[in-house]
């Protein structure tokens, strides 16, 4: 039995994929106007631990993610500008080079972080003909309205618009209160664009010609249509970050269930926030603490990942660099604990099936990684040979890539490197002294003599030549 926490029906609860072994999901993408901090990656790390304990449990995943490269606009209750337009203008650039930047800036990190790439990587920019007929249909079958110009879906049309119900008239309040000015063209205080042609913004550097006039979609038309595209009439799960529940969430399912005629996906898998000392990360709120610029500084992405995992994906998480210390120090002496343990011989079955089995059901049970880690720990400590212990850490590798066996690898290498190293030292020591001794400079020889010493070592003069040891 494998279950999370679905939002919709507001309770951990078993999951039931509709086709047997398959499991369609889709993520919502990050908006590439700006680096993804690592608040975004921890989203994209809970997501990536969903799908591989869904596999570890027997599933096959087929992940969607868009990236969204048009139509965010500064606030998500569609007004402000354009987020890619608000990044373009402030390196003075082209909104298609800032989201190439983007892109490959959030790739970097994502793969970094030891996250497996979506099957399909769609940027809404591809899609507007899909844009354009989802807007036509929802028009054609009443549930949108054209008005000053836009095409705004009528919320009014739906017998329950706030299906998480956990958000209500309260929050869009709150929404509007923060924005610039009210769309004067809604019919609805929740209505929502779904295409924009009279945009306060002259200057929107991407338009497309459509029915309504040169334009360009609002942001929660893409997921539904991309979604829709490539997974079909139906969904297994569709996951985010929780700030995503509303708006976006809640109009996603408004347009594809108008659209589609029926229920669309059972399942919504939200995941907490990252926050700092002083409250949420966003992108918009200053300096941009990136994975990447964790490497700049040191910190194996990895690492970040170990620190993600030890939490709940329900739960907040707040970030400080004493707390990723102390993470770096657990995920180096859990390598070093690693790097020690030799192929002895032939596994256990029994014991790896034992810990195997109590591995999945802990990320069975609502995605409970920090358990699947004490799991790793308890597999570390097991009574039973090394050779078992090693299958057992790649095997919880598939779930939690922390690539244990890879670090314990390259730390055996540096070891041995040091090895190596001091070796060479030694011979260029012996060879000095000799060349001392030569020339009758038993000064210099003695230091060198003495300079080995102290490091630990002594050497001695045999028939057979200068031989060195460790001294005891
Ligand atoms: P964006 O690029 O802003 O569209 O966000 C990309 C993903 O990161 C979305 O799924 C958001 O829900 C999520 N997200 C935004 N802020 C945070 C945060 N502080 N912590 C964790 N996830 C976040
Ligand atoms: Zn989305």
């Amino acid at each position: 039995m494998f279950t999370f926490y679905n939002t919709l029906d507001r309770r951990v609860e078993e999951f039931k994929s509709r086709e047997d072994g398959k499991v369609s999901m889709y993520t919502c993408g990050p908006t590439v106007y700006h680096f993804a901090h690592i608040g975004n990656i921890r989203t994209y790390i809970m997501q990536d631990a969903l799908i591989k304990s869904l596999e570890y449990a027997g599933y096959d995943v087929k992940r969607v993610m868009n990236i969204t490269d048009v139509g965010h606009l500064s606030s998500d209750a569609d007004t402000g500008e354009d987020k890619m337009v608000e990044g373009a203008k402030r390196e003075h650039k082209t909104v298609m080079e800032i989201a190439k930047f983007y892109t490959d800036a959030f790739f970097k990190d994502f793969d970094a972080v030891g996250n497996k790439r979506p099957d399909v990587i769609e940027p809404a920019t591809n899609c507007i003909p899909e844009f354009i007929h989802m807007v036509e249909v929802l028009l054609e079958k009443d549930y949108a309205y054209v008005a000053g110009g836009n095409v705004y879906f009528d919320t009014s049309k739906l017998k329950n618009y706030y299906v998480f119900s956990s958000v209500e008239q309260d929050d869009l309040e709150i929404g509007v209160r923060d924005d610039v000015e009210e769309d004067v063209n809604k019919k609805n205080k929740a209505d929502f664009v779904l295409w924009f042609t009279k945009s306060k913004f002259e200057d929107q550097a991407l338009k497309w010609d459509s029915p309504w006039g040169v334009g360009y979609p609002g942001w929660h038309i893409e997921c539904s249509c991309i979604s829709i595209k490539h997974l079909g009439e139906y969904m297994d799960i569709h996951c985010g970050g929780v700030d995503n529940i509303f708006p976006h969430h809640t109009n996603e399912i408004a347009q594809s269930e108008s659209y589609l005629g029926h229920p669309w996906c059972k399942y919504w898998f939200h995941s907490n926030h990252l926050n700092d000392q002083s409250g949420k990360m966003s992108k918009s709120k200053g300096a941009i603490l990136t994975v990447s610029l964790l490497q700049e500084k040191g910190y194996d992405p990895l690492a970040y990942r170990f620190f993600c995992l030890q939490s709940h994906y329900r739960k907040p998480l707040v970030f400080s660099w004493e707390n990723l210390d102390n993470t770096v120090q657990a995920y180096n002496k859990l390598v070093k604990r690693v790097s020690e343990l030799k192929e002895d011989g032939a596994v256990d079955e029994t014991v790896k099936t034992e810990y195997e089995d109590k591995f999945r059901e802990a990320v069975s049970n609502d995605l409970n990684t920090s358990m699947a880690i004490t799991v790793l720990y308890d597999a570390l400590k097991a009574d039973t040979n090394d050779a078992t212990k090693l299958a057992l850490v790649k095997s919880f590798d598939k779930v939690l890539s922390l690539d244990l066996i890879g670090h314990a690898g390259a730390l055996a290498d540096a070891g041995s490197n040091v090895d190596t190293e001091l070796e060479a030292y030694i011979t260029d020591a012996i060879a000095r002294r000799a060349e001392a001794k030569k020339a009758k400079d038993y000064a210099t020889a003695d230091a060198i003599r003495n300079e080995l010493l102290a490091k630990g070592i002594v050497i001695k003069d045999t028939r057979e030549g200068v031989v060195w040891e460790l001294a005891k």
